[in-house]
């Protein structure tokens, strides 16, 4: 089982990863928790360039980085994980290039085609968006001292774009994405997780 984690910056998404691998592994059940961009040595490396407020770049290499740092971390860590029995749980995967990345004359279609090779076919079998509106994610940046870092280039206009790409991809797959709350209360937003991840993977004894 590969599962996903999507949401804009703030909207609680490590949070949630950090408890359903708890949760998970209170089962017995063996999990790899992994992240995007990194989860590699080379991805982290790409991490770090790409999140260097210093690096000055073209939208269209910084969409190549991410698509590098995915082709390394499917063919090392989420295929490797998968083949060995494990449940990988990824915060962010490709559907957070074909947000974050669709800008410009980067259209969604163009993103998905330029991280066909690096995916070489794999798909998320569920898919975890935590959706909230851009002001209130800004509020928790603001007050977990996050924001500095992930904000001062984008604007709130930026993320609504994001999440609207976000949720456009839940919509267009209703079998496999599904939109949680942000603002529920994160005991009871993990709670609502927990049963739709129980329901999908059928090996989760309580
Ligand atoms: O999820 P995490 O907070 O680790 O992401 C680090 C930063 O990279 C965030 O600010 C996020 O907005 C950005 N990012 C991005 N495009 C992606 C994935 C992450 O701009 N495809």
């Amino acid at each position: 089982w590969f599962i996903t984690f999507e949401g804009i910056d703030g909207a609680g998404k490590s949070t949630q990863v950090d408890r359903m691998c708890e949760r998970l592994r209170e089962s017995s059940v063996r999990v790899t928790r992994t992240r995007e961009p990194g989860g590699t040595p080379i991805g982290d490396r790409i991490r770090g360039l790409l999140l260097d407020p210093a690096s000055s770049m073209h939208l269209v290499t910084e969409a190549y980085l991410y698509a590098a740092s995915r082709a390394e971390h499917v063919r090392s860590v989420i295929r490797p994980g998968l083949a060995d029995g494990a449940l990988v749980i990824s915060d962010r995967f490709v559907e957070a290039s074909m947000a974050y990345q669709a800008e410009g004359e980067l259209t969604v279609g163009r993103i998905a085609k330029l991280n066909e090779i690096a995916l070489d076919g794999l798909e998320p079998d569920l898919t975890i968006l935590i959706d909230l509106p851009v002001v209130r994610a800004r509020e928790r940046l603001m007050r977990t001292g996050n924001a500095a870092d992930r904000l001062e280039r984008r604007d709130d206009l930026y993320f609504e774009r994001v999440r609207g790409r976000l949720l456009q991809i839940a919509a267009a797959h209703p079998n496999r994405v599904f939109v949680f709350d942000g603002e529920m209360d994160p005991a009871e937003l993990h709670e609502a997780i927990w049963r739709q991840v129980k329901t999908r993977v059928g090996i989760i004894r309580e």
